[in-house]
């Protein structure tokens, strides 16, 4: 089938709610990926954060061929061991508590938010509030959505759910004074990622914690794009001055597999009880067995030694790029600001084109999240192409 006929498929069954660039992606390896034509692209949006260990990365394969090989699904209802091993490395290398799973990134957000309303319901307040940063991106679910105030905002799909509330991105006495009494949580991204890789200051993740901590709240971060080491930390918090009570993950966490985390201190991780929540697939052996291969790769000193080390090349590398007017972020996690009237849309299609691949998620900004695993002359020929695309 070509591309033609799959996009008139494409149009005829699918609902409409992506925009799709015209290239028909057959096979990845490492931060490679390849067309149906046989062109060769360097991938570095990694499937959105997701493909953080590179396309097809022969442990991954091979963890989940030999699960899938064994066992694929018995439901929470019996033990398995890749579950409760995850949930074990998952809780000792964060915050110390309990784990729920979950099969996506707003899944993982709405374990969060239980987790916060049920705990603000036990200190008495009746009607408990979370409060978020504009701009914030926590998911398409109606709890993860009322957290995220420009997608809430749309009135076609109310009404929403009650009980959040926004604050001016990165203002810490806005959000000191939004928090009191009634709030159950406070729940941000420490690095907004969907919003265009804008990272929240020291000075506001402690005026957070701080808030939260005179008000009985519970700080939520979502690490879901920024954790598992895209940020050049396993979790975007260890390089803060703050610690979260709670946490969630997805993306990259199943190396391409979907699976999300809500992961707590030991205190938060006693709040949700029998029958408080569930899933049917969650942490199934299949996409358990594929984090923890993930996490082989993922949480050693070396590879985050490296993110930190190629995301500071590459940071340094495109701000000496005519065109480039700022680079935010944290490891490989980084928005590039271009000057004002350079069209980012245009020169990201003038990537793909050219075998680049990012993303546009605002105006004047390409987003850039390659894999961890990408070594010098990938980020040399990344910053070769990004500058022949500009103007
Ligand atoms: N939270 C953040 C910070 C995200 O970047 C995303 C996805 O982009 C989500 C939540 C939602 O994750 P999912 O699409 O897996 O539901």
């Amino acid at each position: 089938m070509n591309l033609t006929d799959l996009q008139s498929l494409e149009g005829r069954y699918l609902m409409q709610t992506y925009r799709r660039a015209p290239v028909e992606f057959v096979r990845g390896e490492g931060a490679r990926l390849w067309d149906a034509d046989g062109n060769e692209y360097l991938d570095f949006l990694a499937g959105i954060s997701v493909c953080s260990v590179g396309h097809c990365n022969p442990a991954v394969v091979e963890a989940v061929r030999e699960q899938a090989g064994r066992l694929m699904h018995t439901s929470n209802l019996f033990y398995t061991e890749p579950m409760v091993r995850l949930a074990e490395r998952l809780s000792e290398s964060s915050l110390g508590g309990r784990v729920f799973f979950s099969n996506s990134g707003a899944e993982a957000n709405e374990c969060a938010i239980k987790i916060a309303r049920k705990h603000a319901h036990r200190r008495g307040i009746e009607a408990p509030e979370i409060v978020s940063f504009e701009r914030d991106f926590h998911g398409r679910t109606f709890g993860a959505l009322a957290a995220t105030p420009a997608l809430a905002a749309n009135p076609d799909l109310g009404p929403m759910l009650g009980g959040f509330r926004s604050v001016p991105f990165n203002d810490a006495s806005a959000l000191s004074e939004a928090v009191g009494a009634s709030t159950a949580a406070v729940l941000i991204e420490p690095i907004q990622g969907e919003s265009g890789v804008y990272p929240v200051t020291d000075e506001v993740l402690l005026a957070a914690r701080q808030a939260c901590d005179e008000a009985g709240a519970l700080l939520i971060f979502d690490e879901i794009q920024t954790g598992i080491g895209r940020t050049g930390s396993l979790w975007a918090y260890e390089q803060t001055p703050v610690r979260p009570d709670v946490l969630t993950s997805a993306k990259a966490l199943g190396g391409g597999l979907p699976i999300g985390a809500c992961l707590t201190t030991p205190a938060a991780g006693e709040v949700l009880e029998p029958g408080d929540h569930g899933s049917t697939f969650a942490g199934g052996p299949l996409v358990a067995s594929a984090a923890l291969a993930v996490l082989d790769i993922v949480d050693d000193r070396s590879l985050l030694r490296s993110v930190r080390e190629m995301g500071a090349k590459l940071s340094e590398g495109l701000l000496s790029l005519g065109g480039v007017r700022e680079v935010r972020g944290r490891g490989l996690m980084l928005g590039v600001g271009l000057e004002q009237g350079v069209d980012a849309v245009a020169v990201g299609a003038d990537l793909l084109r050219h075998g680049l691949i990012v993303n546009v998620p605002e105006p004047g900004t390409l987003r850039l999240l390659p894999p961890l695993t990408v070594d010098s002359e990938d980020v040399e020929e990344a910053m070769a192409k990004v500058e022949a695309a500009l103007p």
